[in-house]
């Protein structure tokens, strides 16, 4: 039996509402009334919460997320029910685990991974399908993957990737000869299809945003730098209103000014805050995982020998602060990144990213100061700060 609870007084923000002293019924692992507390009665068998001193915001969306507490998916996909129970403490309610370039036998056992569902007592940040970034990348913007996994596009090697099949954005290089194809596939299966390690042309990647594509995978990163001349990949998804961008703010993958101009670009609405963690994040300064390779870690930053970047150290919670920082923008605009843009990309707009009738009860209770007091995932409680909230 799920407990039905009552939670009253918090200030409530979202990318669209910010209502003083709000009040929500969570019911069945849904969102079964919001408004105002003062003209709500609390059911008589719920159990009431005063969140008067929080603010109260939908829980946050990942959709790049290789890894994190020791644990690498590509390296082990079987670790991504272990590693999602410790994402409510970051505000994170729902991710995509991403595997990197790997041989497709990989693929198929994160896909297993995923389809034999929770372990008993799971509660944690809900994998809402695979971001498969690769094997359809090109070598000469491979960032920290393994070439020799690399493959030209083939329709015939995606015909089982679907959401049904946990498979729900790939990341590929549209300029690959096949590439076309395997986009329209893809899209015909229902899967969102990402612009990413990349030396698309400004020309190229317009066709396939035409073909479908419809996200750019960590903007500015493994592609072209923007040219004014030539503004490739980068100049064509900041430009095009089609296409939403997924951008890392730790402020070493993008200079923040860029990130402010991304921002005012695209908007709240088309930016997408993603943290392309590595196995590193919530861990010492040492060497971890990246797909193959072993990655060195300090305290800002995750780079292979030769300095090239691999993956992040960034939470979402940190990711908020520093897009406001950044861009000096609303807490509305920031959260808008990272819960109504990524549902939408993900065509789930209308159950996730949102508090509202009917939606699942995804919520994170932040302090004043943008701390994570608590997070519920699904209308249960999946992590909170014991000196913040008696649970
Ligand atoms: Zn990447």
């Amino acid at each position: 039996m799920h407990t039905t609870w009552y939670l009253s007084g918090a200030r409530l923000v979202t990318a669209h509402a910010d209502i003083a002293n709000a009040a929500l019924v969570v019911e069945n692992a849904r969102i079964a009334a919001v408004g105002g507390a003062a003209a709500m009665t609390p059911p008589a068998h719920a159990r009431a919460l005063d969140v008067s001193k929080f603010i109260l915001v939908p829980g946050f969306i990942d959709l790049q997320f290789n890894g994190g507490f020791g644990h690498d998916f590509t390296a082990q996909p079987e670790t991504i029910w272990q590693v999602a129970q410790e994402l409510p403490r970051h505000g994170v309610a729902a991710f995509l685990p991403t595997i990197i370039t790997a041989p497709f036998e990989k693929i198929q056992r994160a896909q297993s991974v995923l389809q034999n569902g929770a372990p008993e007592n799971f509660r944690g940040a809900t994998p809402l399908g695979l971001h498969l970034e690769g094997p359809f990348l090109n070598p000469q913007k491979r960032g920290a993957h393994n070439v020799a996994y690399m493959r030209l596009p083939d329709a015939s090697s995606v015909r089982d990737w679907t959401p049904q099949n946990f498979v729900r954005l790939v990341t590929l290089a549209p300029e690959l000869d096949g590439a076309r194809e395997v986009i329209r596939a893809l899209c015909e299966n229902g899967v969102v299809v990402s612009a990413g390690h990349s030396m698309a042309t400004f020309e190229e990647a317009q066709r396939a945003f035409d073909a479908g594509i419809a996200y750019g995978t960590h903007l500015f990163n493994a592609m072209p730098p923007l040219d004014h001349r030539a503004p490739g990949l980068a100049g064509a998804l900041l430009n095009d209103a089609r296409v939403t961008v997924g951008i890392i703010p730790d402020g070493i993958h993008v200079h923040p000014a860029l990130v402010d101009l991304a921002l005012r670009q695209k908007t709240a609405a088309h930016l997408n805050v993603v943290t392309d963690a590595m196995a590193a994040l919530g861990m010492t300064p040492g060497k971890y995982l990246l797909g193959d390779f072993t990655v060195q870690v300090d305290e800002t930053s995750a780079r292979l020998e030769d300095g090239r970047l691999a993956g992040s150290i960034l939470n979402l919670r940190d990711a908020l602060v520093n897009l406001m920082r950044f861009t000096r923008c609303a807490l509305s605009d920031a959260l808008a990144t990272m819960t109504t843009t990524p549902a939408r990309v993900l065509h789930l707009e209308n159950e996730r990213g949102d508090i509202a009738l009917g939606y699942f009860a995804d919520l994170v209770l932040l302090t004043a100061d943008l701390r994570v007091a608590a997070t519920m995932v699904q209308g249960q409680w999946a992590w909170y700060d014991a000196q913040e909230l008696a649970l």
